[in-house]
């Protein structure tokens, strides 16, 4: 093809929806923009045309153009995330599993100096101890993503990224299996980060995060450790919270030794805090004042780093927590009003219109969010939960 009409089929596919890109668009594409950034990558046009018959346009993947935007998604209450019967039986395999690779764990733990309990606990959210069905090709669902996604700036790095891990691993592309959303995997790295921090630790010559459990065990706690995880402190723990202590104290942002949370009435719900009276500390209530709350280290933020949700972190630490012995959540989550993620949006434009950093409105109710509303709260003389409720007539 001449070298016009393939930029004109490039400049073609960049508003072409789904359902109308055929085998041929995706070819040409792969030919024409790809193919030269893989090989300024590294990538070799032996493995490049290796790994040419595993990509295929997915035509079922979310965030397609053309599919649902995402807006009438509801804003689920945080405590359907913490659902009793689930952990617990996490815990139990978990307890298991840390019998069962106690061995290896001994060396990951020493090397990297991150708590089995910690390891194995991401292990579980992101593949069910590698149970979880991992069915897709990473190629497929990158390439997809890339080329018709809502969000191609992001997954077309990642698609070269995995093109990287063919040529540098020697492993055959049909190995390469991801989730839909492709994350790769038994701990679900992103090409990206499977290139930053996948270990060999099995001592076969290759990282294998799909099939080596030394590989995912050693993997995880690399990227925790890399990530900042510090061996002297646990995550945090569960603390009652007086009611004058302000929701909108929480967050990364707002840390204090603890003898000032002591000093606040903050106490444990088990036995004594850990820690030394000059430890930073930071206050995690991610319903607000509609659930319960936590007072939390610095290596809560650094599980955040391998998903960015408060919730996502909280479950990691927790469960760890639960396979070491550790009592159910004490505080119950309340209910939370029934709203869209367009609805949370409308609130954070009008709370960013009133001078709050909300972190984005993007309809997820992160911590800033979670602070801002707080602060409107108080400022309005309304009841300050911390949680977004139409009370608030924000945007509307
Ligand atoms: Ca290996």
């Amino acid at each position: 093809m001449p070298r016009v009409l393939i930029l004109l089929a490039v400049l073609f596919l960049a508003v072409l929806p789904a359902r109308a890109a055929t085998d041929a668009d995706l070819r040409a594409w792969l030919e024409a923009t790809v193919w030269p950034d893989a090989a300024r990558a590294g990538v070799s046009r032996a493995t490049f045309e290796a790994a040419l018959p595993e990509i295929r346009i997915l035509r079922n993947l979310p965030d397609l153009a053309g599919g649902g935007g995402g807006g009438q998604a509801e804003f689920s209450s945080p405590g359907r995330y913490f659902d009793e019967g689930q952990i617990a039986a996490l815990a139990r395999i978990g307890r298991d599993r840390l019998t069962k690779w106690s061995a290896v764990l001994d060396q990951v733990e020493r090397r990297y100096g991150v708590p089995r309990a910690i390891i194995a606990a991401v292990w579980a959210r992101e593949s069910n101890y590698g149970a979880a069905e991992i069915p897709h090709s990473a190629l497929s669902v990158l390439a997809t993503q890339a080329l018709l996604g809502t969000r191609k700036a992001l997954f077309y790095p990642e698609l070269i990224a995995a093109l990287q891990i063919l040529e540098a691993d020697h492993l055959p592309a049909t190995l390469l299996k991801s989730s839909w959303a492709g994350a790769l995997g038994q701990p679900q790295f992103m090409p990206s980060k499977f290139l930053a921090h996948a270990v060999d630790f099995d001592g076969d010559g290759r990282p294998d995060i799909w099939s080596s459990v030394p590989d995912t065990l050693a993997s995880i706690a690399n990227y925790l450790a890399e990530a900042g995880w510090n061996r002297a402190v646990s995550w945090g723990e569960e603390v009652s919270v007086p009611g004058e202590v302000a929701c909108s104290l929480e967050g990364p942002e707002q840390g204090r030794p603890l003898r000032d949370w002591a000093g606040g009435g903050l106490a444990p719900q088990a036995g004594r805090f850990a820690g030394s009276a000059g430890d930073r500390r930071f206050l995690l209530m991610p319903a607000g004042r509609l659930g319960p709350a936590f007072l939390v280290t610095e290596n809560f933020y650094v599980l955040k780093r391998y998903n960015e949700s408060d919730l996502y972190a909280l479950f990691v630490g927790h469960l760890a927590d639960r396979m070491t012995g550790g009592a159910p959540i004490a505080g119950r989550w309340g209910r939370v009003e029934r709203l869209t993620r367009a609805d949370v949006r409308r609130m954070q434009q009008g709370l960013i219109e009133r001078g709050h950093d909300v972190g984005g409105a993007d309809g997820l109710v992160g911590f800033r969010t979670r602070v801002a509303i707080g602060r409107h709260q108080a400022a309005s003389g309304l009841d300050v939960t911390c949680m977004p409720g139409r009370e608030l007539r924000l945007g509307e």
